[in-house]
């Protein structure tokens, strides 16, 4: 990896001498600088200025296209509703400034499996779905290997796939005779191309130019080899790159875990280009090399090395494995990354029935805190109570730091009681407050005139709390 001087954080006045400085509002901005505040927030597209886009700004435009560039590249696999987008990465750590194209996850068939095995792991592959938080976790891509090494037999099976599933492809093969074998069957599907090596480069290079396909250059454990690799590359013009550092176990798997955070360092901290592409993982190497560890222990390691290389950068990795409890962790773990950690995490406020509830069914507020919200919303569905929720604009926070911080205050929980219309839902004027809310609760009661009945603190307990306690 070449050596540069670290790079140099982008702001907006970096962004403002570039621009046309006329202050036309055609951008939907207040005025220039406003706009390239958002632009180095990422909150708007460099396209939005029109008046940039004449030919007398042909220098500045291209200039600030160059300086927006993230540090690791955007490469899109696929094509239509389901291309995945990965890499595009701008900061090393996500507290910086956010992640962006969350890692992709991609489960293998091989040439050697019978067309029931194949359709059934891509079945269980696109059926995988997780509901957390609001948003439907799920699975992204189908690898296809030839493990057979038979050129026919990996076109078969490729065919096999294609009709079988529109998820994004990674063809799998170190022969280029194979590849060209699978990828002629989907001239047109961009998919990704495993892998260029220090010996096969150009048959790859070759193959990746003619159809248009992403390629992955891969050298284990060598990152210079690697930097050579990419470097010819990009030379013979394929500019759509994944970098493969390899993915080793047990004594390598710290090298690993080295390799892909040096490459991500380099790429962002130095500006290194030939670093500068989303990185592949390979947790699924380890059935290779089993030896006679029973399954459920190599499932356990693929799952926790998966794990680890997406904390470490990796942009995509191919599991074997398509258990539940192998898959779960890790696409919540990825979740939690990818969320963006400058905006809370919320849901809309307003108010939500549970059951089948009537003018006698106790009435409960939580926070839009999405967190609490669907921990607060899964208790009630569990308790099989009919109640009324009311969700309070707590800007995202929870109801402790809510109610400490101010964002969650008796004016709001006063105004969402009015603003719902639950007083015409209900004939008694009683509402159940979270227990951490209490210190709120004589407020409450004044502002709103319902009486206040402090609940649990946490909402695990609303069931018994119900049977215990409420009374219309
Ligand atoms: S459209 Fe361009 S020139 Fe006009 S205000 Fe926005 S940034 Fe400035």
């Amino acid at each position: 990896m070449s050596q540069k001087a670290p790079k140099k954080e982008l702001s907006p006045i970096d962004i403002y001498k570039l621009l046309p400085k006329t202050n036309c509002k055609e951008c939907n901005q207040e005025n220039c600088m406003a706009f390239a505040t958002k632009l180095v927030a990422r909150e708007v597209n460099v396209d939005h200025c029109k008046p940039l886009q004449k030919a007398e700004y042909a220098k500045a435009f291209n200039t600030l296209h160059d300086l927006l560039k993230p540090p690791v590249k955007e490469v899109i696999i696929g094509v239509g509703d389901k291309a995945c987008h990965v890499g595009g990465k701008l900061v090393m750590y996500r507290h910086e400034f956010t992640y962006f194209n969350p890692t992709a996850i991609a489960i293998d068939v091989t040439d050697e499996m019978t067309d029931t095995e194949i359709v059934s792991r891509i079945k269980s592959t696109e059926g995988f779905t997780y509901e957390y938080i609001g948003n439907t976790l799920k699975l992204d891509m189908i690898a296809v290997r030839s493990t057979s090494g038979d050129a026919d037999k990996f076109k078969n099976c490729v065919k096999k796939v294609s009709e079988t599933t529109n998820l994004p492809l990674i063809l799998c093969a170190l022969n280029a005779s194979v590849i060209e074998a699978g990828v002629m069957v989907i001239p047109k599907s961009r998919s990704l191309l495993y892998a260029a090596t220090l010996t096969n480069w150009k048959d790859m290079a070759e193959l990746a130019l003619m159809y248009n396909c992403p390629l992955v250059a891969s050298a284990p454990n060598d990152l210079n080899g690697l930097a050579t690799l990419a470097k010819t590359l990009k030379a013979y013009g394929v500019q759509d790159l994944v970098l493969d550092p390899g993915t080793f176990f047990n004594d390598g798997l710290v090298d690993t875990l080295n390799n892909f955070t040096m490459l991500r360092r380099a790429a962002i901290k130095v500006g290194d280009e030939l670093s500068g592409f989303p990185l592949l993982g390979l947790p699924l190497s380890i059935w290779t090399n089993k030896g006679d560890l029973a399954d459920d222990l190599v499932k356990w390691r693929e799952a926790y090395v998966a794990g680890m290389l997406i904390t470490r950068f990796t942009d995509i990795i191919i599991l074997h494995s398509t258990e539940g409890w192998v898959q779960l962790p890790n696409v919540i773990l990825r979740q939690n990354i990818y969320t963006d950690p400058r905006k809370p995490v919320a849901v809309a406020a307003g108010f939500k029935a549970f059951g089948t509830p009537n003018e006698n069914s106790p009435v409960f507020f939580t926070s839009n805190f999405a967190l609490t919200y669907y921990t607060v919303a899964a208790d009630l569905e569990s308790s099989k109570t009919s109640a009324y929720l009311i969700i309070v604009d707590a800007e995202g926070s929870a109801i402790d730091s809510g109610v400490a911080g101010r964002k969650l205050t008796a004016e709001k929980v006063s105004d969402a009681i009015k603003a719902t219309g639950i007083e015409n839902k209900v004939k008694h004027r009683k509402i159940i407050i979270p227990g951490k809310a209490s210190r709120i609760s004589g407020e409450i009661e004044e502002l709103s005139n319902w009486k206040v009945l402090v609940g649990p603190r946490d909402s695990s307990e609303i069931a018994k709390y119900l049977i215990d306690k409420w009374q219309p």
